[in-house]
């Protein structure tokens, strides 16, 4: 399944924050590409802004026929073949360079997991793909660029880079077009295929912008939809945030199964654009990172708060709009997430630099999306949205930390929030609360209640909801908790019953075993999760390999039937018999909450603390099935498959924490 990395992510391995002044280098060159010989040719310059000797950079695949300052060739680094050393001057250094060499094969099979691990330049008819961290074009260690690109390509093939189209012409000669990125940017990436243009300009506060779709054969009938999808987002957080920046963007389609937010432009794969929700949610997601992330860039070395931003105003906000069902079933899937991954084992907020694995994500966009949610919870919605267009009409094109966003949010609500942003952001980990006592007494007709709430740990200074709940409906409330235990004195006008805590799930918090029925990702992402493979024949050990290396984080360790893991979680796999044997051996009761249907069967159960996940296959063929669909079901219970297909599937229902008067 589909999910947003974005090309800043790749980025943050090659830029360097420290290095990365007011000052952009600028580019202007012209690049000719054939993607049927994957030849590429280059020419141009590069403004190096006055100041220190700086690197060139040039991949070491490319061939440059000139590298050159004031006439001169410019000398190699000591220590490499793709890097030139610019000497030091006091006035803007121009560099004439010329450069060519050939790109690599596109691979169709990479998945996006692959193109992150190597952003190599790529090439084919069916579609080109340059990232600027494959360095295909020579540039300035360190600086955030400008540019001027003209791009060439043959007849039949377009193409474009991040900016602003100034030229296109496109006839029985060829491609050929001029854009130009005037923002100082991360890096150029450049993409190309046998696209057909759909476009349409709308109008945002009274300026234009081109939108555009570059759609490969096949993708046509979707180009209008997806026009009108992305004209609304615009126009949602123009209003929301502040001016859009740029005078255009485009959905770009990729033969392989890619999904990048870059500056202008969003370039996802053609399997991708053909799911429905991609227009509802990840589309939208993309286009708002045209301010957090490839607007205001994060600061790396100090956390990335741009997809928490993100998940929080784009997926989290259209659910929201949605219903507040809808959204609470997203804040109960972020903190059962959370549940499962094993204390300790999890990074504060401000050591987020991009998704690497599970973990990463439930921190740097769920945990951090939640804290966006408790943040407007403290100082409301009015306050947090000027907090947010005031951090970007300050910082939009440098780089910016949390402690930046916290300054923008400080003055838009007049409050310290430092206590909010250090607990939320510097911790690892989560609190835990529970209701430690309650007690209720008549008082000429009306009821007081006092109630005490406990947490353990590091003290966390927290707001928490707690509903009352009455033969007349429940009673909302609120209880400051500020050290290990806090108590708060209701009055109610009806009989209590009960105390809920926290029901609408506003607290970034460790939910209790009851509050968070075990869901596949409890196994998947513990670092140490055991396997038991039942049937002692090789095809059944090879599938459960190979299934086992795509779903879980960690390398599995196999143990035998008879003993399991005392402290982290066990894959029991085999036959429905061998598990049925399996589970009276250890004395647990008779399987299958969820059903027998189908050529298998997994469920996840909690067993003296812990967690067992089965997985029952009719022969390997079946188990075998499971390796693609399987890791990406990670929030479910249970499911029956059909081969590789999810039949039916479910989450085991969650018990809220509740005091009980009677
Ligand atoms: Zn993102």
């Amino acid at each position: 399944m589909f999910r947003c990395v974005c090309s800043l992510l790749l980025l943050a391995l090659t830029m360097s924050v420290e290095a990365a002044g007011p000052a952009a280098a600028h580019l202007e060159f012209r690049i000719v590409i054939d993607p049927a010989t994957r030849t590429l040719h280059g020419a141009g310059t590069l403004d190096v802004p006055a100041g220190a000797p700086t690197r060139i950079h040039l991949d070491r695949r490319f061939v440059a026929a000139e590298m050159s300052f004031e006439g001169k060739p410019l000398p190699h680094a000591h220590d490499r073949t793709d890097a030139w050393v610019l000497p030091a001057a006091t006035t803007t250094r121009r560099v004439t360079m010329r450069w060519q060499g050939t790109l690599d094969r596109l691979d169709l099979t990479m998945d996006h997991r692959d193109t992150l691990a190597a952003p190599a330049p790529v090439a084919a008819p069916e579609g080109t793909f340059l990232p600027a961290p494959s360095h295909w074009y020579p540039s300035a260690e360190g600086l955030l660029e400008t540019w001027r690109v003209t791009l060439e390509l043959p007849r039949g093939q377009r193409g474009l880079v991040p900016g602003r189209l100034l030229e296109e012409r496109d006839d029985a000669q060829g491609y050929r077009a001029v854009f130009e990125f005037t923002h100082p940017g991360e890096g150029i990436d450049l993409m190309a295929g046998p696209y057909s243009i759909t476009e349409r300009t709308v109008t945002l506060a009274g300026r234009s912008v081109r939108l555009r779709t570059w759609f490969a054969p096949g993708l046509e009938g979707l180009a209008d939809s997806y026009l009108a999808s992305t004209a609304e987002y615009l126009a949602l957080y123009d209003r929301w945030i502040g001016a859009y920046p740029y005078t255009e963007f485009s959905v770009v389609s990729s033969p392989t199964p890619t999904g990048f937010g870059m500056p202008t432009l969003t370039y996802l794969g053609a399997d991708v654009l053909k799911q429905p929700f991609i227009r509802a949610t990840s589309l939208g997601h993309e286009v708002l990172h045209n301010w957090w992330g490839n607007g205001v860039y994060p600061d790396y070395a100090r956390g990335n708060w741009s997809e928490g931003l993100t998940t929080f105003m784009a997926d989290y906000h259209y659910k929201e709009r949605e219903s507040a069902t809808a959204a609470r079933e997203v804040r109960l899937g972020w903190l059962r997430d959370f549940a499962a991954v094993p204390e300790g084992s999890d990074q504060p907020l401000a050591s987020f630099t991009s998704r690497t694995h599970g973990t990463s994500q439930i921190v740097g966009y769920h945990k951090a999306a939640m804290t966006f949610s408790m943040l407007r919870d403290l100082i409301g919605t009015e306050a947090f949205d000027r907090g947010v267009q005031e951090f970007w009409s300050a910082r939009r094109f440098t780089f910016a930390s949390w402690d930046d966003l916290r300054i923008a949010l400080e003055q838009a609500a007049a409050r310290d929030l430092r206590w909010f942003f250090a607990q939320w952001t510097t911790r690892a980990g989560a609190p835990r609360v529970r209701i430690e006592s309650a007690d209720r007494r008549e008082v000429g007709g009306r009821w007081q209640i006092r109630v005490t709430l406990a947490q353990d740990g590091p003290v966390y200074r927290l707001r928490v909801p707690v509903s009352v709940e009455t033969d007349q409906g429940p009673i909302p409330h609120i209880v400051e908790l500020a050290a290990g235990t806090g108590s708060t004195e209701l009055d109610v006008p009806h009989r209590p019953s009960a105390i809920t805590l926290d029901p609408d799930l506003r607290v970034f918090r460790r939910l209790a075993a009851d509050e968070a029925p075990p869901i596949l990702r409890d196994a998947m992402v513990h670092p140490d999760t055991a396997a038991v493979v039942l049937p002692t024949d090789s095809a059944w050990m090879d599938a459960a390999q190979n299934l086992l290396a795509k779903l879980l984080d960690g390398r599995p360790r196999f143990v035998d039937g008879t003993s399991g893991p005392a402290t982290a979680p066990l894959v029991v796999i085999g036959s429905r018999a061998d598990i049925e044997s399996y589970r009276r051996r250890i004395g647990l009761a008779a399987p299958s909450k969820a059903g027998t249907a189908g050529s298998s069967q997994v469920w996840i159960e909690r067993v003296e603390g812990n967690v067992r996940l089965f997985i029952a296959a009719r022969d390997p063929a079946a188990l075998s099935a499971l390796a693609r669909p399987l890791p990406h079901y990670g929030k479910q219970s249970w499911l029956l498959f059909d081969g590789a297909k999810a039949m039916e599937r479910g989450i085991w229902p969650t018990v809220a924490a509740r005091w009980r008067f009677d």
